[in-house]
């Protein structure tokens, strides 16, 4: 049983409540994301060479906006992660 407050980040919805919560300005895509061009990663690090992505180690890093992310995670995995548009 998972505790109050805690998000099982495998429900989509709970995601993109908390994103909504946290960083509306994600939602309307005002800010960008940085993401791992090689496995499409969210969980980027800043380390002393640079960005690095904390899922594979690539440091093969780009930025997009959530919509633009979405549209590219599309294209590698056949469907969107957070489906906003
Ligand atoms: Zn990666």
């Amino acid at each position: 049983m998972r505790k109050k407050g805690e998000i099982d980040f495998w429900d989509k919805e709970a995601v993109k409540q908390l994103i909504a919560e946290t960083c509306p300005s994600l939602v309307e895509g005002t800010d960008p994301v940085y993401y791992c061009r090689h496995c499409m990663s969210l969980g980027i690090w800043g380390t002393e060479i640079g960005d690095t992505c904390g899922k594979c180690g690539s440091t093969d890093i780009d930025k997009a906006t959530m919509e633009e992310y979405d549209a590219l995670y599309e294209q590698k995995f056949g469907k969107k992660l957070f489906n906003i548009s």
